[in-house]
Order: structure tokens, then sequence, then C-alpha cells
């Protein structure tokens, strides 16, 4: 039997690529091979019942179910080799991470560290499942990676530190659809090459984006829920509104997360531009390196304030160790591009300041403690509406590198202390009505939105740990 013949007759079910794609337009169904879920080291499974890969169309649930499976699986083959050995889901998932695929009416998504949750809505005649995006699929699968390698992120009382979660989602995106030939092939003739413009694989999940746009013409934008090709310059977040239509910048997680992602996109466009070949191939290497070298940062980066700052220089850390320092200057360009190193940061990690700090990077391990290494910071309740003092897990004091991000008026920003980043990550939380207060902890001036059509990524909860109240967060959407 010829390959050809093998792959004719191996079982297939019918998929979208990358996303149901912007109505009216729509992207072209295509087969891929069953998917496997069970596969170390991320395996994860679907609470409904599989059903027969009998190649069900667009609309179906079955069809939903295998777009499902197969965006899983491959964040798994994405993920998986590039992760340090003996990496495993956040011990609250259990073996398995869980998706379940119809969680509910509503246009979104999320993780919770008990699945992931996807719902869906029907919006002028077209119903919007999630679920079957795999750029939204792969986004929330993304949350959960990341909480296997850093669960300090999870709590951290920080909108840089959310703020990187939600970039690490839309990697995962970008890179899941980077592992397909097809894409690469598609994405080299659309941008001609050159990966920092706009394409497939840079604009995130179109058709939920469409949705968005029908009722909220501004919280997205104009072709797709949020686009890696983008020139957002780095602000301090303490000092952005927590709020704002999509062409500005806000301390809002999504919002702030297009600084990281985008010098992202721009740091794989560099390295494909120093491969050998600028080819599918060279493509698919040069993705494989890039999200190495996060892996390797987030895993090593202590969660600090000005955190962006940490993880670009101990990718560039990681560079070094791994390359030798090849990509080095691909990857201070796209941060410098994006001011999440300013110019001096850049030029302060040299080799030998890399050489003097490595030892610690080299041992740095993932998962551990959900508070490890970070600053507890008590505020005053009464100012938020709750009956007592609030506990904050702030980002800690340490940081590795002293680096940080640029001004924009110049030279290089100096990062807020902790309790000025939590207090302000903890004001926007209220000022976005993201945050539960249950009836018992609320005074009598207590402003919780109790709209149930805003996500609570929050709560309040007693403190596990002493007296007092604790900011505990719910969920990633
Ligand atoms: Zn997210």
């Amino acid at each position: 039997m010829t390959v050809q013949q093998q792959q004719a007759t191996m079982p297939t079910v019918l998929v979208y690529e990358d996303d149901p794609g912007n109505p009216p337009l729509v992207n072209m169904p295509v087969p891929h091979p069953i998917p496997q879920l069970d596969t170390q080291p991320f395996p994860t499974a679907i609470a409904e019942a599989a059903p027969q890969p009998d190649s069900a169309g667009p609309g179906s649930e079955a069809f939903r179910y295998w777009v499902a499976a197969d965006a899983l699986s491959r964040a798994s083959r994405t993920w998986g080799p590039l992760v340090p050995a003996g990496t495993q889901w956040h011990p609250m998932v259990g073996r398995a991470l869980t998706a379940h695929l119809n969680a509910g009416d509503d246009l979104n998504a999320f993780y919770d560290r008990r699945g992931l949750w996807f719902f869906r809505r029907t919006v002028g005649g077209v119903t919007v499942a999630a679920c079957e995006s795999n750029e939204v699929v792969e986004h929330e699968t993304g949350h959960a990676i990341l909480d296997a390698l850093r669960p300090q992120l999870f709590n951290a009382a920080s909108a840089e530190a959310a703020a990187l979660h939600e970039a690490f989602g839309d990697i995962s995106a970008l890179l899941s659809s980077l592992g397909l030939e097809s894409l690469r092939i598609a994405v080299l003739a659309e941008t001609q090459g050159d990966l920092e413009l706009s394409s497939r694989v840079s604009r995130m999940a179109e058709q939920l984006g469409w949705a968005i746009r029908q009722g909220h013409p501004n919280a997205v934008d104009r072709d797709c829920l949020r686009n890696l090709s983008n020139s957002f310059f780095y602000r301090d977040p303490v000092e952005l509104p927590p709020n704002g239509p999509a062409n500005t910048l806000s301390s809002e997680p999504h919002s702030f997360s297009r600084v990281f992602s985008g010098a992202f996109l721009k740091v794989v466009a560099g390295i494909f531009r120093q491969q050998d070949l600028q080819d599918q191939a060279g493509l698919a290497a040069a993705a494989e390196i890039a999200g190495q070298l996060l892996v390797d940062a987030v895993v090593a980066a202590p969660v600090v304030s000005a955190y962006y700052a940490q993880v670009a220089g101990h990718m560039i850390a990681a560079d070094q160790r791994r390359n030798g320092g090849k990509y080095g200057q691909s990857l201070r360009s796209a941060f410098i591009r994006h001011g999440i190193l300013s110019l001096d940061a850049a030029a302060s990690i040299t080799e030998p300041e890399l050489a003097r700090r490595g030892a610690g990077m080299a041992e740095a391990t993932p998962g551990g403690g959900d508070d490890e290494g970070l600053t507890a910071v008590t505020v005053h309740g009464a100012t938020y509406g709750v009956t007592q003092a609030l506990t904050l897990s702030a980002p800690a004091a340490e940081r590795r590198f002293g680096i940080a991000g640029s001004d924009p008026a110049g030279g290089t920003l100096r990062p807020a202390d902790p309790e000025r980043v939590a207090a302000s990550y903890l004001e926007d939380l209220f000022r976005r009505g993201r945050v539960h207060v249950p009836e018992e902890h609320r005074s009598d001036v207590a402003f919780s939105d109790d709209n149930p059509s805003r996500l609570k990524t929050h709560q309040i909860t007693r403190s596990s740990t002493g007296e007092g109240l604790a900011l505990v967060r719910k969920c990633f959407d």
C-alpha cells in the first residue's frame, strides 16, 4: 500500500483548522485524522459522548465535538514537547483536563481548574459555539498549560501577570495554527513571507469577534476578536484605565495582553527570517524555537511588577543558553518595538550578565505552591464595600534582572511597588464588575455588580491563612 492509499483509508473527521470564520464567509472544513485525547504529558477529555467519526458537517453537534477534540489534541502536541519533564496539570484539574462543550448561553469560554467551559449563543441567525473555534479552544487550553507551569500566576493580584496569561492563550492558538503545514503554506502566501503582517493566524477568533461586535461595536477589533499583528506600546498598567474600546490600550487583561502577544508574533517573524530557508519548514522551526524560549522564560521568571520585562529578559537568557544567543537580536528588537524592554534594559542583558545569572534559571522547575514567591498585601476592606480587611497575593519584590519597560517619553519606567500593583488590580476588577462578593461580606455601601451576564472571574472569601477576607480567582476567560 502506498502512503497515499494508507491516508485515504485512515479514518478521518472533518474540522475547521483555525476558526469557523467571519460571517458570512466560512472557512472550509478539512479532513484530519481522528484526534487522540489521552496523550502525555497533557491528557484531555470531553464531557460529552464521542459521536461516530462519520464526517458530520458544520452546524452539527458531531462536527463541534471533533473540532474541539482536534484542538485539544493539537494543544497537547504543541506544548507537550516544549515543557520540562514531569510537568503535569495543576493538581486540582486531576489526571485529564475535561472540556464541557455546551456549558450555557454566552459568548465566552473559560478555564477554572475543574476544566474548560465553552458557551454558545445564536446571534443574527448564526449559532456561535465557542468550542467550534480551534483558536478559542487553544486559548483556553493555553491557560491550563500556563497554570501547570506557573500556578503562582492564578491568584497573583497583578494586571500584567493576568495579561501574560491571556497572551499565552493567544500564543497557544498561534503556535497550534503554525503546527499545521496547510496553514503555514496559507499564511506564507497571505503575508508574502512577512509574518508580522495581519494574517489568518494573527487574527484570533474571527467568528466570536463578529458575534460580540453585533452588540458591542467597539469591544473587539474590526475583523476579529484580537489581532497579534499590532503596534501597542507598553505602559505601566497601573497608569491605564480599567477598560476601553478595542483600538486603545487598557489594563483589562485581554486588552493589555496584546502588547506581549504582538511582540511574540514579531519574535516568530524575526526568528523565521533567520532560518536558512523561508519556507513552510523554516516557519515550523521558527514557531517551535519561539515557543520553547517562552516556556523556558515563564518557568524561570519571578512573578514581579514589570513582569513582561522579566519574561522578555528570560527569553533572551534562554536563547543564550540553548542557542548561544543566535536569536538575541530578533528578541531584543521585538521587545523594544513594543516597549516591553527599554533600550537601556535590552542593552543591559549582556552575555556576562546572563552567565552570572544563568545557574538559577537552568534550575527552575515548573509547578510549586500557588502563593510561592508572592507577597501578601492587606488592604482596607471598606474602600471596596466589604466588611473586613482584604488580603491580596501581590507580585514579589525580588527581580532577577533589574530591567523594566520603556517610558513612552524615553528611558526606563520605574516599576510600581507590589502594594500599588495589587491595589490597582483590585480596584480595576471592581470597576469592571468582575468580583463576586457573597452577601455576608458586603458592607452597607457594597457595590458588587450582580448582573449575571457579566462573568465573575474573582470572588471574596474568608482567608484560608488567617483573619479577614481574601481575593481569589475563580477562572480565566
Ligand atoms: Zn483567556
